[in-house]
């Protein structure tokens, strides 16, 4: 039967609230993409006005050496070295880290999203707009950047809630969770009640987290005539879309976790082992993959290398 493998996966209520959870993220970062970008450029053109000199005949003098790394950057020109003075200005997390290395500095007096990046997590410096992000570097936005005006400590309840999410190892969280969950959900979007789309979501949302979450079984649907309310009814390859996206997302964590060595070697080969583990079981996600867990195995084993080579060396960055 197709259905078998992501039946017995439902089966397990704590991996079906993580699935659901994660789909809630996704609810969250699709009614935020709108509003972030409309604000993104509001925030920009309020830049512009306040600091006309950093407007689009502003040029970068140095495009070469004007090249953050990481949490590093020292501006070799002028305009650069003011953009970011102005950045810092409005950074609510000005004293800790900002991954400048997202940005472009030369594109910041003319790209608005370039701005934005300097206000996100780390390993974004691909994205060329908000509907290249997932909700946690649009929650981020919201919470570094002064121009938004919100409780932040909802906002952050969220980030942890995320955070928690993706680094369940076992890809499971419990109903308790899940409860917790959906109040700091309510209470983040809540903050939001004078933006239509984001409070068109919110319904939805209420509706995932609190229903039975059945698998949509065509043959089976006139079982019975009476329709349960309380259930959503997706179909097997929307959930399967959900699972593959959650994964990736938490694979694309992992693998920055790596790259920058956050975490220790051994913690990610445990991570690493238990996805793999998993997808041993469940051949219908593992295609989708295969791409993800080949780019995680190399970096490992490149770490391996280097250290068997010259111990305490560090990892050459860049990405491909
Ligand atoms: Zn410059």
């Amino acid at each position: 039967m197709v259905l078998s493998e992501l039946a017995a996966r439902l089966n397990c209520t704590e991996y079906k609230n993580w699935v659901k959870a994660g789909h809630c993220l996704l609810l969250l970062r699709g009614c935020l993409q709108g509003f972030v970008s409309r604000e993104v450029h509001a925030f920009h053109r309020g830049l512009l006005a306040a600091a006309p000199g950093l407007g689009p005949h502003a040029t970068c003098r140095s495009v070469s050496r004007c090249s953050p790394r990481a949490r590093q950057f020292q501006p070799q020109c002028q305009v650069c070295a003011e953009w970011k003075r102005e950045i810092l200005k409005h950074h609510t997390n000005r004293n800790g880290d900002v991954h400048w290395g997202n940005c472009r500095p030369g594109r910041w007096p003319v790209d608005a999203w370039e701005v934005a990046k300097a206000f996100m997590p780390r390993g974004l410096a691909d994205k060329t707009g908000p509907e290249e992000c997932d909700a946690v570097a649009l929650l981020s936005l919201i919470n570094s950047c002064d121009h938004f005006v919100v409780d932040r400590k909802k906002v952050t309840e969220v980030i942890k809630c995320r955070n928690e999410i993706m680094h369940s190892s076992d890809m499971k969280v419990s109903s308790v969770w899940l409860r917790d969950f959906q109040m700091k959900i309510h209470n983040f979007l809540n903050e939001f009640k004078n933006i239509p789309e984001i409070m068109a979501v919110y319904s939805r949302i209420e509706q995932l987290l609190t229903s039975d979450w059945a698998v949509h079984i065509p043959e089976e649907d006139q079982r019975d005539g009476c329709e349960d309310e309380t259930r959503i009814y997706l179909t097997e390859s929307q959930i399967n879309e959900i699972e593959m996206e959650l994964l990736k997302e938490k694979l694309q964590e992992l693998y920055l976790q790596a790259e920058e060595q956050e975490v220790l070697p051994e913690e990610i080969l445990n991570q690493l082992e238990v996805v793999k583990e998993f997808l041993r079981n469940n051949k219908d996600l593992r295609n989708g993959l295969a791409e993800d867990m080949y780019k995680l195995d190399s970096l490992h084993q490149q770490h391996e290398k280097l250290d068997s080579k010259e111990p305490g060396a560090q990892t050459p960055e860049g990405k491909t």
